[in-house]
């Protein structure tokens, strides 16, 4: 059915450093979240633009994602990603995965040519070698940009902020949902630690009635229930869009974490809390002005 209502809402980390300048990211995600704007005017699914979305802010560098992770105490850098279709209820996710340049490519491939949710380390690696992915040829250099220093100002100056996070859900014209997101996880994290990012229902999810991305400390998504608790505090408690959000958050408080998330449901409302020391988000869509923030 058509609606022509679409919205697309974009999140580039939670934590802010606020001694750091965010110009070229602000620019970066205004610059993006009209092109999805406009992809979605055109008539793009939500999942072709949320997986566009994200892997330009992997391929940026700007972000503790894709190009520009941060690499954990094996000095290497290890990737999460998810992304999910919320008409077909389908998903894809790969962790743990080194050398595949653009994780959320990875994780749609998961999603349509696999019938599982997940794949890690050496079998997400093969898996995109299988189907031709970009592979990175220096991973040391590829990922660990100079401006991926973010993550280490951010260790300098409070070891809780050192991690970061792309996200991005949109609603279509007609009607449909989807949400992506992709990490580099916690800096210096432990070899094979693995976040609430690629796990579908924590980290992202989308179904016909909402789409979900999360950032923050990982844990304590997992312990608060994540995204999915999100759409059934929806579905089963009757709360409201900005309620599920905000009682998401505060359980990841509760739970020794912080965090934020974007989110929009089936009639194009959008949401975009965090309990962190900022986040950099932006929206745009047919019923909403761009606005882009960082604090
Ligand atoms: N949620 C991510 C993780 O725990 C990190 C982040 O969002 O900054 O791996």
């Amino acid at each position: 059915m058509m609606s022509h209502n679409y919205v697309i809402a974009l999140h580039g980390g939670a934590g802010v450093n606020p001694q750091r300048d965010y110009a070229r990211v602000e620019a970066h995600l205004a610059d993006l979240v009209d092109r999805c704007d406009e992809m979605l005017a055109d008539g793009a699914s939500a999942l072709d633009t949320v997986e566009f979305a994200v892997a330009q802010m992997e391929s940026s560098g700007l972000y503790v994602a894709g190009r520009g992770s941060a690499p954990n105490d094996q000095n290497v850098v290890e990737c999460d990603a998810a992304i999910m279709d919320g008409a077909r209820l389908k998903a894809g996710g790969i962790c743990a995965a080194t050398d595949i340049a653009q994780p959320i490519r990875a994780a749609r491939a998961v999603l349509e040519h696999t019938p599982y949710i997940l794949l890690a380390g050496d079998g997400a690696k093969a898996f995109a070698r299988e189907l031709n992915l970009e592979m990175v040829a220096d991973p040391a250099t590829h990922f660990v940009l100079p401006v991926g220093v973010e993550a280490e100002e951010m260790l300098k100056l409070d070891k809780g902020l050192a991690h970061g996070t792309v996200g991005a859900v949109a609603l279509d014209m007609n009607g449909e949902l989807a949400a992506a997101t992709s990490t580099g996880g916690l800096l210096g994290k432990r070899a094979g630690r693995v976040g609430d990012t690629p796990i579908t229902g924590i980290g992202n999810w989308a179904d016909s009635d909402v789409a979900v991305s999360c950032t923050g400390i990982g844990e304590a998504f997992i312990y608060a229930g994540g995204a999915r608790d999100l759409a059934a505090r929806m579905a089963y408690g009757g709360q409201s869009l900005e309620q599920a959000g905000a009682s998401l958050l505060a359980a990841v408080a509760q739970n020794r974490g912080d965090g934020g998330l974007v989110a929009v449901d089936r009639y194009g409302k959008v949401a975009m809390p965090f309990n962190s020391a900022g986040m950099k988000r932006a929206v745009s869509g047919s019923q909403i002005d761009r606005t882009v923030s960082i604090l």
